[in-house]
């Protein structure tokens, strides 16, 4: 989703650009969902809900609300503890899903640009500077010179004792 916001604003400033993405089955990382027929039973893989407290992000919601990408979830949501104790959360703020899972909210972003080109599955495993521009590669993939890069990247560290993660943003220009 990240890759596919950036893609997006880049295209309002009229540049054109490329997303590499590693799902197999679909785009959305971890908004992804995966449908299993024929009962139709949806599956998200990572984010279940989101909140909003950007105004730029409520106009997108918004828009999504419109379509009938999402809907308020009015459910309860909360924490199962250690022992099996089941502990709400506050209802506030708004919670809002993906009414067919959250995949089709990356699918309707793709739908609304014409200068973004995704590259689906595709594992970028190298990046170096070539003739002032970078070069990205992938195993069995042809190489590809582009003069920037944007990573949204989630990187798990496993240590010995416990599990780090954190997000990457890198800009690389
Ligand atoms: C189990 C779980 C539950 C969660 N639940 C919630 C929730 O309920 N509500 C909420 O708001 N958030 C939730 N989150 C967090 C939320 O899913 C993420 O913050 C959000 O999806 C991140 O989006 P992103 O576009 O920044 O990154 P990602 O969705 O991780 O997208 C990055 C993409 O880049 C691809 N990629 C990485 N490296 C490469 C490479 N070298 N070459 C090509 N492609 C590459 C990845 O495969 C991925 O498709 C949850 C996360 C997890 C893991």
């Amino acid at each position: 989703m990240a890759g596919l916001l950036c893609a997006l604003s880049l295209e309002k400033r009229g540049v054109k650009s490329t997303v590499f993405d590693t799902g197999m089955h679909g785009l959305g990382g971890r908004m992804g969902t995966r449908v299993i027929d024929p009962q139709q039973l949806i599956f998200d893989h990572a984010a279940q809900f989101f909140t909003v407290s950007d105004s730029r992000f409520s106009k997108l919601v918004d828009y999504w609300l419109e379509k009938g990408l999402v809907r308020e979830w009015q459910g309860l949501v909360g924490q199962l503890e250690l022992g099996g104790r089941f502990v709400p959360l506050p209802s506030s703020p708004p919670r809002f899903i993906g009414v067919n899972g959250m995949r089709p909210l990356a699918d309707s972003l793709l739908s609304e640009t014409s200068m973004v080109n995704v590259v689906r599955p595709c594992w970028i495993s190298k990046l170096e500077p070539f003739n002032g521009m970078w070069r990205l590669s992938e195993n069995g993939f042809n190489d590809v010179n582009v003069t920037s890069i944007c990573m949204s990247i989630y990187i798990f560290i496993y240590f010995p004792c416990c599990l780090v993660s954190f997000m990457n943003p890198l800009l690389l220009t």
